[in-house]
């Protein structure tokens, strides 16, 4: 089982019209501090505020209503998954176009701002546990209890697929791209990016960017397999959670695809999002501005024209109005310092 071009370009007239064509544009703040033109892919502009319906209407579409569950593709009984929030909420949209039930399963951890738009798609919504693994657990017994179809957030090539379709458009707008800066999670969008990219431009540079604190594919990159890393609260909460001991395709895209990871700190996260927000006058989710940390912290060298993801801006307003007013945050044990943004 892998991705292939052709499954990217088959994904593209699925999701056309509706989860396509998100704007590309430049950043002036961030083109003037790495010295190359720097420009953002907005996926914020979404129907879902995400780019993760993309993978979900792919996978979605590609399900036959006949048979139902036993891990069959018959999803007559609904669709199921664990979530961080955003892939919940493509899946209830993508649900909800075609008439199916969806439950989505979330940990305590899922920002409350996220469990309320997937209720608002009218999904049914499970809490479970404090972290990604539980939600998993939840959604893989209503697999066998009540024979919904499980899609998986990254880890399903019609998700890998989907995501991927996000560098066709961007190479297609700018086949002259050096690198390519891609928040990296369960590696469903880096694996989908990489396929569709290296296809068309064999020597771009791909890398990954996570939060240093729970980054669970640069842990299992770097032991050569899947492993676990306990999962802790981030200002990017979209980014967390496992790969999945089990991981059949991102792991191995990711390993054969990508050039490098690059982890920044919740204080660079911090900061890039007063930036992102101050110059650029974006409002986003603290999984999208990880390449912006990674530019204005100096840990990736921009070579050329690069692009990074704005993946997502579904994002609690009361945390994101505080680190604007450069107040500390809060979360579990862990304090991000606060300051007020200085270009
Ligand atoms: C899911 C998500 C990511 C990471 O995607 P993966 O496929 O899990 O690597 C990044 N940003 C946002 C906003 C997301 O929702």
């Amino acid at each position: 089982m892998t991705v292939t071009p052709a499954d990217i370009q088959s994904a593209a007239r699925v999701i056309a019209g509706v989860a396509d064509a998100t704007p590309l544009v430049p950043s002036p703040f961030l083109t003037a501090r790495a010295g190359h033109e720097v420009l953002l892919k907005l996926e914020i502009a979404q129907p879902i505020g995400a780019f993760k319906l993309r993978g979900a209407l792919n996978a979605i579409a590609g399900l036959d209503e006949g048979d139902e569950g036993g891990g069959g593709t018959g999803a007559g009984a609904g669709v199921t998954c664990c979530s961080t929030g955003n892939h919940g909420r493509g899946v209830a949209y993508a649900a909800r176009a075609r008439g199916l039930r969806a439950v989505i399963c979330m940990s305590e951890l899922v920002p409350q701002a996220k469990v309320d738009g997937i209720r608002a798609l009218g999904a049914e919504v499970r809490i479970v546990g404090t972290s990604q693994d539980d939600a998993l657990a939840e959604s893989q017994r209503l697999v066998r209890d009540e024979g919904l179809v499980e899609i998986s957030p990254f880890d399903d090539p019609r998700v890998i697929a989907g995501q991927g379709t996000i560098g066709l458009e961007l190479l297609t707008a700018r086949p002259d791209l050096d690198c390519l800066l891609i928040p990296l999670s369960g590696g469903g969008l880096a694996a989908g990016i990489a396929v569709a990219a290296r296809a068309l431009r064999p020597d771009i540079r791909l890398i990954g960017l996570s939060m240093d604190r729970g980054a669970a594919m640069q842990a299992s990159l770097a032991a050569g397999h899947p492993v676990e890393v306990p999962e802790v609260p981030s200002l990017a909460d979209s980014l967390g959670g496992g790969i999945g001991l089990n991981n059949r395709l991102s792991f191995a895209l990711c390993r054969d695809l990508l050039d490098e990871v690059i982890l920044v700190t919740e204080q660079e996260i911090y900061r890039a999002m007063q930036a992102l927000y101050y110059e650029d006058r974006i409002v986003a989710e603290g999984a999208c501005v990880v390449g912006i940390a990674a530019i204005l912290a100096g840990k990736v060298t921009v070579t050329g024209p690069t692009a990074t993801i704005i993946t997502g801006r579904n994002l609690d307003m009361a945390q994101h109005a505080a680190i604007m007013a450069g107040q500390d945050v809060q979360m579990g044990e862990y304090t991000v310092k606060g300051s007020r943004y200085e270009p």
